[in-house]
């Protein structure tokens, strides 16, 4: 038994039976054929003999659990839309060994099913189930492989804290017609072209090319009768949904690491890990540093001479602020704990700068007092400045 077998061979068919037959079924189905066909009852029969030996090779897949899983996945794979696009290079000449590399080589380039890995670990599975020309790898379980997404979420929601659902989106095998894209109840149909072999012979002089046939993508066989989900190709887009709990504080930027919610593993092997990166979409009036929240606050020149109590934001409720009298313009105030609360439950600061503002035009009644003001001030200290001009001019 080899790869081309499972590849070529329709084991259901053989028996008779659909795709979706219990253990059961298959070995009542079993039981009648290899009678019918058994050479005791029909000495000197061929035909019977070929029948019963074709009967019982597909017993011998269909009735084992694992290999009929593996048979399965194989035919599922090779059946697919993906297959039949990628499929290049396949088959040698008729009768020669199938080249299974170079159908690897194509299909995982294509990516229907993400990386090559699964490929590559469902063909050592083959070769060392079915003792195939190919390197016999050890089998066994696969880890499934690790996701990436994105997801962006709201400043406030960053801060605090969320927890969204998250869609993932990922190529899959058909579930109706397990990937060989024929509606269910019928099967592919043997191509016509190359009746099954899957490659076409071109005379061109004295040579002779073997090539993938046009018809089938090299595949050997044609869906006649499409299935209604995958319209034939056999792949479908497959989504799940998580739940995924963001921590508070969790920043723009960073990756959250969700052990075992990647795809799931193969024969039993571990599942992926989830990679969430994180985009934190701005807020209109808070920005952020570490722990620390950020909010700049514009005062009048008076306020900032007299002093003031503000009533400013936090991300939940306002503060009072006292700006003491004469404050600078660039102060920052420090609302304590009303920044991002962090998981030991500490918290950074609101922080508060201060942006005096200067007025374009005045009334005035504003000018003059301006100009009183200005009588009563003290130079604003630039003496050192004024010295340096003088002595340079
Ligand atoms: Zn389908
Ligand atoms: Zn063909």
């Amino acid at each position: 038994m080899s790869a081309k077998d499972w590849v070529e061979k329709d084991y259901y068919a053989t028996l008779g039976v659909q795709k979706s037959a219990s253990s059961d079924e298959i070995k009542k189905s079993y039981r009648k054929l290899a009678r019918e066909s058994h050479p005791d009852h029909n000495p000197g029969d061929p035909k019977a003999e070929e029948r019963f030996k074709a009967v019982s090779e597909a017993y011998a897949v269909l009735g084992d659990e694992t290999k009929r899983r593996e048979y399965d996945e194989m035919r599922s794979l090779f059946g697919s839309g993906a297959f039949r696009r990628n499929a290049r290079g396949a088959g040698g000449p008729g009768g020669q060994p199938f080249d299974v590399s170079d159908l690897f080589g194509g299909a995982a380039g294509g990516g229907r099913f993400g990386g090559g890995g699964g490929f590559q670990d469902l063909f050592s599975s083959m070769f060392s189930g079915g003792g195939g020309g190919g390197p016999a790898r050890p089998r066994g379980p696969a880890r499934g492989r690790d996701v990436e997404t994105e997801v962006a979420l709201d400043f406030g929601d960053a801060v605090r804290g969320v927890t969204l659902p998250l869609t993932l989106r990922a190529p899959g095998v058909c579930d109706t017609c397990h990937g060989n894209g024929a509606k269910p109840g019928t099967q592919p149909a043997t191509c016509p072209a190359c009746h099954g072999a899957g490659t076409t012979t071109r005379n061109q002089g004295a040579f002779s090319f073997s090539e993938p046939c046009r018809n089938c993508q090299g595949v050997g066989t044609v869906v006649v009768e499409k299935c209604p989900e995958c319209q034939g190709t056999g792949g479908v887009t497959k989504t799940r949904t998580l739940n995924v709990r963001f921590p508070a504080g969790v920043a723009d930027g960073q990756r959250i690491r969700l052990a075992g919610r990647g795809e799931p593993g193969e024969r039993g092997g571990p599942a992926g890990d989830l990679f969430v990166h994180v985009k934190v979409r701005p807020d209109e009036l808070f920005g952020r540093t570490g722990d620390d929240l950020t909010l700049t606050v514009p005062i009048t020149f008076p306020e900032a001479v007299l002093g003031t109590d503000l009533r400013v934001p936090t991300l939940d409720g306002a503060v009072t602020l006292r700006v003491p009298p004469g404050t600078p313009s660039g102060r920052v105030l420090r609302a304590r704990g009303k920044g991002v609360v962090r998981r030991d439950g500490r918290a950074g600061d609101l922080l508060v700068t201060l942006d005096v503002v200067v007025p374009a035009r005045v009334s005035d009644e504003a000018r003059a007092a301006l100009e009183a003001f200005a009588e009563q001030t003290p130079p604003a200290g630039r003496e050192h400045l004024d010295a340096r001009v003088r002595r340079i001019s």
